[in-house]
């Protein structure tokens, strides 16, 4: 199965994208996530991608595309991928499409998770990762079991860099521009499911693998 997840920033894509991944057995792919791999191990792409990420700017399309393309032409992604943050550009997503025909794939659904501006910027304040598998908390309505550690591989929690309040403004200033027109895009090729992302996770959660179903795309 072949699935992207799209919505604002802290609308809860990474955390519905890890619980949607196992529940369908396919890789979760967080563009966000690779940058903050490739900035943590100090390659040159890292370098150029935090110029941006840190201003609360998109990376390129050219750099992004490129790093999505090889991931998805690696083995894991045969059956299917989850894709998490990516596109986040019409040109983005016209540059994928291109690369989808060209190897003959299929994608499956587009889930849009909608939130509204002033719960997003609370849910940010609150957000804490895990530096090593970047599952993500948040300190009131998703706590971990031991304070500050994550409860799947016991390493520290963090307040990433770009959830500081005027970044987290500038990160959706920029999905409103950039982001948004990708909903009609969607809707013109029939692939769009639109899901509340204010309710409690495991309930959005079943919400989209109950119409995943009903849309046949899951067995
Ligand atoms: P995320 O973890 O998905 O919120 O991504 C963190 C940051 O990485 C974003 O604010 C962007 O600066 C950058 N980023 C992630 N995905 C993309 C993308 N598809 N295109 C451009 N920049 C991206």
């Amino acid at each position: 199965m072949r699935l992207i997840i799209i919505g604002a920033p802290g609308a809860g894509k990474g955390t519905q994208a890890v619980n949607l991944s196992e529940r369908l057995n396919v890789p979760h792919i967080s563009t966000g996530d690779i940058f903050r791999e490739i900035i943590e191990a100090g390659t040159h792409l890292g370098i150029e991608a935090k110029s941006y990420i840190e201003k609360g700017l998109l990376v390129p399309d050219e750099l992004t595309i490129s790093i999505v393309k090889d991931r998805i032409a690696k083995d894991d992604c045969k059956e299917g991928f989850l894709l998490d943050g990516f596109p986040r550009t019409i040109p983005q997503a016209e540059q994928f499409d291109e690369f989808l025909d060209n190897n003959d794939i299929k994608l499956d659904a587009v889930i849009n998770l909608e939130v509204l501006d002033d719960v997003i910027v609370k849910r940010m304040e609150g957000r804490r990762v895990c530096k090593v598998c970047g599952r993500s908390y948040h300190i009131y309505s998703n706590p971990p079991k031991a304070n500050g550690v994550c409860d799947f591989c016991g390493k520290q929690l963090v307040i990433r860099d770009d959830d500081k309040k005027e970044t987290v403004l500038e990160r959706l200033k920029t999905y409103y521009e950039k982001t948004t027109p990708l909903i009609d895009y969607y809707e013109k090729k029939k692939l769009l499911l639109h899901f509340d992302g204010t309710k409690a996770i495991s309930e959005t959660t079943e919400e989209i693998m109950e119409r995943l179903l009903k849309k046949q795309v899951v067995s």
